[in-house]
């Protein structure tokens, strides 16, 4: 570690993931290109021309570079995409266009391509091929590019990261997230976001340590500086001296045995001390990570995010893609159960070539998201119905649907899942007859009758990352309410005993899947209200089996029961941490 001579300066964030991270900074800010308009004398208009032909040709430079190392660190095939880039910029009639608007109006040359490239994606991404579709991305991307580099800015996406970086932003969008290669990023800060937003999420799963909501770190710090990460803490320390990064290798090396002792239990079951045995699965995004759900030794999973499929290649994959995906994951982990959540776009997870209705909406987590966005578009929810059906052939699926509201939606999810199951029957296609479906519990109005909601599914899954954020009305991406995001809130509790207490009457099982399962925190306070089974992002399984097998399920209970009696968050929290400090050992 090499301490720097600028002065140290020391932000107060959200710690997001965990793990300590030091390195040089990546300052991504993904605002808006502002293209400037203005005349060019006559005079210089053959310098003007001549900067354009030199931007073509430094993006064309730009390219390769990315090309040489994709092709290096991925291999060609997926380098082949750059080729597609490079003809763009090759492109005589865009090139052409542009010069002979320039000679035209008299305006920047930036000004004129920018148009000129507008026009362009404009009609590729109106003509009904795929082919053609594509390259209405291509055009984007390049002429972004070329953009930057006239404007003297730099083009870098997350995606093209490829030197290991500390990546600096002022927010992070999920497709964003997922588009990071994971062994070029050490870490990652934002200004903005909190501990339940969809980035953070991948950013765990990645197990990339992460601070969120550090006010302002954008403004402070500069693409180069050296910065550490303490997601245990969140702390973000810009420029740290040497006494900083001492103390940092001390506390460093005491995490790292605390992970140690954790990890001793990985190969144990999730067992109480007074015998009670707890379901521990996984949350997945991409198929990737069926490695780490064995590495975790966890029962399955319980929660695969589908919409990460869709994210990372930016458009809607089709019946085929769908399979294979689904396929490689079920079969992969047969015969443990994986539960297969449907679409849940909308909210803060957006396509960037998707259909343009479920994005820009005022309260986009109050509006077109996730099933009542299916079951408005049932051609596209019937394919991944299909394609998760047929993926069950495989070994043992479960299908969930999100953010149902109530029976009348479960009942019209169901019959568009019956429809499915008739067109794959008229096919021939094999699929699992007996496949499970379950409803999340996300909306408190789907809490309120999930009597009537037992009755037509196999299981809840309580999603506490929506659930909270509606039941107390806290935006859960937003950092300046999110000290009011408080799962130890009465009415979490009491929502939380009262779904459990309908599942188990009806006989079903109930599960939790936000991100409170995975904190090994509150992990016994919903033991102790009765959940069946905690599903969570792999590498937080060890530190939640650890608690598990540290505690007795009557304490657990009596915790839970203390935790209904309370009528102050605070409290309850102070009482939901003393339990777990003591079962972990920690002063
Ligand atoms: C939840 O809301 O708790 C959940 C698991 O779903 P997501 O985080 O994907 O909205
Ligand atoms: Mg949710």
């Amino acid at each position: 570690m090499e301490p720097t001579a600028k002065s140290e300066i020391t932000l107060q964030g959200i710690a997001a993931s965990r793990g300590i991270a030091y390195g040089q900074v990546f300052l991504y800010l993904q605002s808006e290109l502002e293209i400037p308009q203005y005349s060019v004398d006559p005079d210089k208009r053959p310098a003007e021309i001549a900067r354009f032909e030199q931007a073509l040709l430094v993006t064309r430079q730009q390219i390769s570079q990315v090309q040489d190392q994709v092709a290096k660190d991925l291999g060609p095939e997926e380098a082949l995409i750059f080729d597609a880039h490079q003809m763009v910029l090759e492109d005589q009639a865009l090139i052409g266009e542009t010069i002979r608007d320039f000679e035209k109006s008299g305006l920047n040359i930036e000004m004129c391509f920018n148009a000129v490239a507008q026009r362009y994606i404009q009609a590729f991404s109106e003509i009904d091929d795929e082919y053609l579709r594509e390259r209405a991305a291509d055009i984007k991307d390049v002429a972004k590019r070329v953009l930057h580099v006239l404007l003297g800015q730099s083009a870098l996406g997350l995606g093209d990261l490829v030197e290991k970086r500390i990546i600096a932003t002022h927010d992070i969008s999920p497709s964003e997230a997922a588009s990071i290669d994971r062994s070029a990023a050490l870490g990652i800060v934002t200004d903005a976001g909190s501990r339940t937003s969809h980035a953070v999420i991948v950013a765990r799963s990645m197990k990339i340590p992460a601070v969120v909501a550090a006010a302002d770190l954008t403004t402070k710090v500069q693409n180069g500086d050296w910065v550490l990460v303490d997601g245990y803490d969140g702390v973000v320390i810009i420029n740290p001296n040497e006494q900083t990064l001492l103390r940092y290798g001390q506390i460093r090396k005491a995490k790292e045995s605390f992970e140690t002792r954790l990890m001793a239990v990985n190969e144990l079951a999730a067992e109480t001390l007074d015998g009670v045995k707890v379901a521990l699965r996984a949350n997945i995004e991409q198929a990737d990570e069926i490695g780490l759900v064995k590495q975790y030794r966890a029962q399955g999973v319980g929660l695969y995010r589908t919409e990460y499929l869709f994210l990372s290649t930016g458009a809607m994959p089709d019946e085929e893609q769908q399979y294979a995906a689904y396929r490689a994951i079920v079969e992969g982990l047969a015969p443990l159960p994986v539960t297969l959540r449907t679409l849940d776009l909308g909210g803060d997870k957006f396509l960037a070539d998707g259909p343009q209705s479920i994005s820009q909406e005022a309260n986009p987590f109050l509006g077109y998201r996730a099933i009542r966005f299916c079951l408005d578009n049932p051609e596209i929810f019937k394919t991944q119905l299909r394609a998760a059906l047929r993926a069950s052939a495989h070994g043992t699926a479960e299908l969930m649907y999100p953010m149902i509201s109530g029976p009348e939606e479960l009942d019209r999810a169901n019959a568009l899942l019956d429809e499915a199951r008739g067109e794959l029957r008229a096919r021939g296609q094999a699929f699992d007859e007996n496949l499970r479906t379950g409803t999340m519990i996300e909306i408190p109005s789907a809490a309120l009758v999930a009597d009537l909601l037992a009755r037509k599914c196999s299981f809840f899954s309580i999603g506490t990352n929506d659930l909270i954020q509606y039941l107390i009305a806290i935006d859960r991406g937003n950092s300046r309410t999110a000290h009011l995001y408080e799962p130890t809130h009465p009415a979490v509790v009491r929502v939380l005993r009262q779904v459990i207490t309908t599942g188990h009457e009806h006989g079903i099982k109930v599960s939790v899947c936000g991100e409170m399962a995975g904190d090994a925190l509150y992990a016994p306070l919903l033991l102790g209200l009765g959940v069946d089974e905690l599903s969570m992002t792999p590498t937080l399984l060890p530190a939640v089996k650890y608690v598990v097998r540290a505690m007795k399920m009557s304490d657990a209970q009596a915790l839970a029961a203390e935790a209904l009696r309370q009528t102050d968050p605070k409290k309850t929290a102070a009482l939901v941490e003393a339990f777990y400090r003591e079962r972990m050992k920690l002063e």
